[in-house]
């Protein structure tokens, strides 16, 4: 088990009783997982989180698969394996040509795909893969996803799994106002998803501890009735 500590997972996939169940069981053989439900936030969260492999879907809402494959390979050769429910020989070939590690086609076992996972980390062993570490500035707050800490001017705030990933969620969608019911979907699970008033409490433990004045809250902005959205951030390279 331990042989996977500290490996990080970015699976970026829409489905998200898919990512749920991948995250369970990657999680319970030592894996760190971190999830976008589509491929902007999905680019974002590779910055952010520096994972050491990425499994993506072909199917995403606003880009193919191939296409986020490619763009990731412009920039890191960070090993990614591809899920599909295509079975052309064809769309294998492209997911290849892409630049993917592997490909893989829906229905799988988590088993299989763990087995994948663990099979193209050990041929990528060797190879330096690691981006620099990125942190994410938001006012006076600093986070590194990928050492999973958070600093409030330069003092570590603890934020429990569940606060840090809605922190996180807000963070690779800083663009845009997160509906109530994404977050919720994100964050807790499909069956989650008219908790408004879950999802209101957890903000507020959230501000209470990164927001300078929790009632005036400049970091997480509340969108009346409809959401939440981060402010903008400033990327740091250390
Ligand atoms: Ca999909």
């Amino acid at each position: 088990m331990s042989v996977n500590n500290n490996k990080k997972i970015l699976i970026i996939e829409d489905e998200q009783k898919l990512v749920r169940l991948l995250k369970t069981n990657f999680e319970s053989v030592g894996f760190e997982v971190y999830s976008a439900d589509n491929a902007k936030s999905g680019l974002a969260a590779m910055t952010l989180t520096s994972p050491d492999l990425i499994i993506l879907d072909v199917m995403l809402p606003d880009e193919d698969g191939i296409t986020l494959c490619r763009k990731i390979r412009e920039i890191s050769d960070i090993p990614i394996i591809i899920l599909t429910a295509k079975v052309r020989e064809s769309d294998k070939l492209l997911g290849f040509e892409s630049g993917a590690d592997d490909y893989i086609t829906k229905p799988f076992s988590s088993a299989e795909l763990i087995a994948r996972v663990k099979a193209v980390l050990r041929r990528s062993e060797g190879k330096n893969n690691t981006p620099k570490d990125t942190e994410l500035l938001l006012g006076n707050l600093r986070i590194s996803f990928a050492r999973r800490k958070v600093y409030k001017n330069d003092q570590e705030i603890k934020l429990t799994p569940t606060e840090f990933q809605l922190l996180y969620h807000l963070a690779i969608n800083h663009d845009r106002v997160m509906l109530h019911e994404e977050l919720l979907k994100l964050v807790w699970g499909p069956e989650y998803q008219s908790e408004v008033e879950y999802l209101r409490a957890y903000i507020w433990r959230l501000r209470r501890k990164i927001e300078d004045d929790p009632a005036h809250p400049q970091i997480i902005v509340s969108n009346l009735g409809i959401g939440y959205s981060c402010c903008t951030p400033n990327l740091l390279r250390s």
